[in-house]
């Protein structure tokens, strides 16, 4: 399909983003990678009056470290986060999860930023922004603020940016001594989005488990973090029966919709195995 008519504007600056937000409120997209709002647009899905082009717009694409956090801009390709050594290090979760980020050709252009702003509950960065504890950097004419991953996913394809701002990056902080990760998902095909997925950061020490942040994609309206699951592994044994305690905790974490995928049961049942799968990877 073809979209509904709209005007497209090349913002040089920030300055002009805001202007433009000012006159057209929620009537303006901004244009990142156009990864998904090109779709949506094509699909009818939306139909903005102007979308605003932050391509070009200097000093948004660095991806910078500046002591014990990592600030990925606006501008960071997925491609770019992927092979950043600094991600690497500073967040693995980032790094394994980035892979199963649909294909090479769409992350090349596709933002990590963009992932964010979108919120689709079954994309990867939201839930691994939310394991991490990341920081969304929202800035309008009236300055910056910086929201708590915690707080930013409100709903389906809903967040607490506002119509007049842009969000300029993401602060990540380093992983500290001694943290895990592990990442799993389940998807029909490789690139596909996931069904379910979850992506797991804390501590194993002396066998023991603490301080467990486990966030699942594709398993409700925004990325959802299990806290009856943490509930359950914090302070227990890696073993069978903290693992199953867990998996049981998902009834009170998890409350998953139908979807194109199947019905809540089939995810329900899916983000139980993938538990014990991430659990086992998360302690080996
Ligand atoms: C075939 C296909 C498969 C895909 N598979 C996956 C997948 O498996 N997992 C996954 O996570 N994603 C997947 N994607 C989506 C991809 O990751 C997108 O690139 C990403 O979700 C959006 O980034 P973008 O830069 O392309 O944003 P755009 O498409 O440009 O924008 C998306 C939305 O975010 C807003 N926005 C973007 N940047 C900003 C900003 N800085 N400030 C404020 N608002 C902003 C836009 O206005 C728009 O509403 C897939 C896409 C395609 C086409």
């Amino acid at each position: 399909m073809k979209p509904a008519p709209f005007a497209y504007v090349r913002a040089e600056n920030l300055d002009q983003v805001f202007d433009l937000l000012d006159e057209h409120g929620d009537d303006a997209r901004i244009l990142a990678g156009g990864q998904s709002l090109m779709a949506t647009l094509n699909m009818r899905l939306s139909a903005p009056e102007i979308l605003i082009d932050i391509n070009h717009i200097d000093g948004l694409s660095d991806i910078a470290r500046d002591g014990t956090t990592l600030r990925i801009g606006a501008l960071a390709r997925h491609s770019q986060v992927l092979e950043s050594s600094d991600v690497a290090r500073m967040a693995p979760l980032i790094a394994k999860a980035m892979p199963h980020v649909a294909h090479q050709a769409i992350r090349n252009r596709g933002t990590f930023c963009g992932s964010i702003a979108f919120a689709d509950p079954a994309a990867e960065m939201p839930a691994v922004s939310r394991a991490i504890g990341a920081k969304m950097l929202l800035q309008s004419r009236n300055g910056t603020r910086s929201v708590e991953a915690n707080d930013f996913f409100l709903g389906l394809f809903e967040t607490a940016m506002q119509p007049d701002e842009v969000l300029i990056g993401v602060e990540v902080p380093e992983i500290a001594d001694g943290e895990r990760t592990a990442f799993m998902e389940l998807a029909r095909r490789s690139g596909d989005y996931a069904i379910v997925g979850i992506g797991v950061q804390g501590r194993l020490d002396g066998g023991k488990f603490s301080d467990m942040r486990l966030v699942f994609l594709g398993a409700g309206d925004r990325p959802v973090l299990a806290s009856a699951a943490g509930d359950a592994l914090n302070g227990n044994p890696h073993n069978e029966e903290t693992v199953a305690a867990a998996q049981s905790a998902l009834d009170a974490d998890l409350d998953p919709m139908a979807d194109l995928n199947g019905p809540p049961e089939m995810k329900m049942h899916l983000a139980r195995v993938l538990t014990k799968r991430a659990l086992t990877a998360f302690a080996a």
